[in-house]
């Protein structure tokens, strides 16, 4: 690791050769194919990509990254573009025809919004593995009755199949992060597990996940009536943690 870290763009970089090759090994990159990576950094995972003969798109946004990823890759048969731009404010789905894999150990303080962005367009990437912080990777494959299911996982549950690989300790970066991390997979669906309108379901999370502690008959009113809650099969007493996806879908197309 030459560069010193930048706190700000979210900067822990990967240095434990076990967790870069296991992740790797999860991304399986094969020869000729191309993968999106966001945040590559100093290159810890840019280069397994590399070296198995993959053609490489980096999204980085701190402006030093380029020239040492570029040196880097003048080893490797696969090809490196380095796109100097900021993950938010592109289009990730317009970088390449997918379908594609994108991966990232992502910067954690936009993480969510980088894995959000990636999922405006699921059908543009073939698997997604991503590194975030533990206790959001907790919220990505939760399911209904646990403590953790939320909006995030709603979402993701609903266009893609959901799987947490494994945990990241802090000892394998460089600088250490306080948190423990984990690598999960979402490999998206041909089309979103059950029918519903995205506005009507936003709507509906925001209204129940926005008051979770309180009963959907209390946190939907305005929205749904009690008997419409009920015609469903949910009780108007339950909370929204305990109302499994299809039921929420099938919720918010009563809207
Ligand atoms: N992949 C490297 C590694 O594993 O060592 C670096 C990971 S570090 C946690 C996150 C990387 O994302 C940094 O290189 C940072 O500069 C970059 N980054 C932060 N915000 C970004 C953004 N909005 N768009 C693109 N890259 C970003």
């Amino acid at each position: 690791m030459n560069l010193p870290a930048n706190k700000s763009l979210g900067q822990n970089f990967l240095t434990d050769k076990n967790i870069i090759g296991r992740i790797i090994s999860a991304i399986n990159p094969q020869e000729n194919e191309t993968i999106i990576e966001i945040g590559p950094g100093q290159g810890a995972l840019t280069e397994g990509l590399l070296k198995a003969g993959a053609n490489v798109i980096a999204i980085e946004k701190d402006e030093r990254m380029p020239e040492v990823l570029t040196k880097m890759a003048e080893k490797y048969t696969g090809t490196l573009t380095v796109n100097l731009a900021d993950a938010l404010k592109i289009n990730l789905a317009t970088l390449h025809n997918g379908p594609v894999k994108i991966v990232g150990n992502l910067p954690y303080n936009v993480g969510t919004q980088i894995l959000f962005n990636a999922l405006k367009n699921p059908q543009s990437f073939s698997k997604m593995v991503f590194m975030l912080q533990k206790e959001v990777v907790e919220r990505i494959t939760a399911t209904h009755e646990s403590k953790n299911w939320g909006r995030l996982g709603v979402k993701c549950n609903l266009l893609s199949n959901t799987q947490k690989l494994f945990d990241v300790p802090p000892s394998a970066f460089y600088p250490k992060p306080k948190i423990t991390s984990s690598i999960v997979e979402l490999v998206p669906l041909k089309r979103p597990r059950y029918e519903m309108e995205e506005k009507k379901l936003d709507h509906l999370l925001r209204k129940a996940f926005g008051q979770k502690r309180k009963m959907l008959r209390a946190s939907l009113k305005g929205v749904l009536t009690e008997q419409q809650i009920s015609d469903i099969g949910v009780s108007p007493q339950a909370r929204p943690e305990t109302v499994s996806l299809e039921n929420l879908c099938k919720l918010s197309n009563l809207i």
